[in-house]
């Protein structure tokens, strides 16, 4: 039986908040010195567990086993948004480190570790995991600079680690599972100890221009305008009404960003820029949504009529997780944690969507309170953290073989 030591896993978790902590959250942008510290330190605990610690060229961090025979892969991120929280991505690197120890204790191998570089976008979102996967050519980024200016490739070299890089075939594995805090409030809010991730969200993005008349505020009369931002107001109010009826409750929608030509307030407003963001778990739906968003722009009436563009810019679509790891994931949740937790979709995006398209790969939530993350506040309660090591410990277990 894998039992999961609960006083290690924490304490390992308390650890690495102390490396960039910062209140009661944690500062450790990818590629900086904490980041480097906190890895570094994860590699040495790699070694001391029996993992061999592997640095790849892009600088993602993987524990491997021994065995010759290929191992599941656990893990996530260690890296954070320029202020986070102390879970985000670490919690699935220290579960799967506390499952490889555990396993070992019960006899048990093939558990390997991974702390993917740069998940959060420092470089590039999803980094590691991206280059790893072969979606993202290594060579079209290490010229992408940070907001600092730094180049990857410099920071790369930097690093005396990488002068020893290896690949890291993903031969060598035979599925991926990320645990991670929800991010959301869907199970603090139904008191769930579980989730068992079942596809993350796609997500498309609509262009919008509005093109009015600029012009002077004091002067043109109400009837005699063609007011940009008030064919923006129309329109996103139009958007949100039909999707409100059409969507599914799984669908969400944003207009995160909006520019005003000229922007200023004497000015009647001649142009805005817009973008709409839509994510559900479902392609048929996210194209449908934008295909509406787009009949809505052509047949809107505006008082003051005004031209209204949208343009699908970007698509990601959904990632379905591995239907067998899925409800091997949902028996132990039932098994250990029943009438607490449920399969549900991701919203947000983690390092399981590349590693999906090329590892049969799943996820496991656990719940996040009030739903706050990316925020100092971020906080899972701990018996919660234990609960969700536990219940993958048991999910993986029958995939492990006995120690010769
Ligand atoms: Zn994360």
């Amino acid at each position: 039986m894998v039992e999961i030591n609960s006083t290690r896993l924490l304490e390992d978790l308390a650890a690495l908040r102390r490396i960039g902590g910062h209140g009661t959250g944690v500062v450790r942008e990818a590629f900086t010195a904490t980041d480097l510290e906190a890895r570094r330190w994860l590699a040495r605990r790699f070694a001391e567990a029996g993992l061999r610690p592997v640095w790849d060229p892009v600088g993602n961090l993987f524990g491997l086993p021994p065995t010759g025979r290929p191992a599941v892969l656990i893990g996530s991120h260690s890296d954070t948004q320029p202020e986070g929280g102390w879970l985000d991505g670490i919690y699935g690197v220290i579960c799967g480190l506390e499952i490889a120890r555990a396993a070992e204790e019960a006899g048990l191998k093939g558990i390997a570790v991974v702390s993917f570089a740069d998940e959060e976008g420092t470089f590039e979102p999803l980094l590691g995991s991206r280059v790893w996967s072969g979606e993202l050519p290594f060579s079209a980024v290490q010229d992408r600079t940070d907001r600092n200016g730094r180049r990857l490739r410099d920071v790369l070299t930097g690093m005396p680690e990488l002068r020893a890089a290896e690949h890291v075939p993903p031969q060598l594995f035979k599925a991926y599972i990320e645990a991670h805090i929800e991010q959301g409030p869907i199970l603090d809010d139904a008191g769930e100890a579980i989730g068992v991730v079942e596809t993350i969200v796609g997500m498309q993005h609509v262009e919008v221009t509005i093109m009015g008349d600029q012009n002077h505020a004091g002067t043109t009369p109400m009837d005699r305008r063609h007011d940009a931002v008030m064919g923006f107001v129309a329109f996103a109010h139009a958007v949100d009404e039909a999707f409100r009826s059409e969507a599914a409750p799984s669908t969400v929608w944003t207009f995160g960003r909006v520019t005003v030509s000229p922007n200023a307030t004497s000015i009647v407003p001649g142009r805005t820029d817009a973008m709409l963001q839509i994510r559900d778990p479902d392609q048929a739906r996210l194209n449908h949504l934008a295909a509406r968003a787009k009949m809505i722009a052509e047949n809107i009436s505006v008082r003051g009529p005004v031209e209204i563009r949208t343009q699908v810019i970007a698509k990601l679509p959904p990632a379905p997780l591995d239907a067998a790891l899925v409800s091997t994931l949902a028996s132990a949740a039932e098994r250990l944690a029943s009438g607490r937790w449920r399969r549900m979709a991701s919203g947000a995006l983690h390092d399981a969507v590349p590693v999906s398209r090329i590892l049969p790969s799943a996820m496991l939530f656990v719940p996040s309170i009030a739903g706050k993350s990316h925020c100092l506040e971020e906080d899972t309660r701990l018996d919660d953290l234990v609960q969700g090591c536990t219940v993958l410990g048991a999910a993986v277990e029958p995939l492990l073989l006995r120690s010769p």
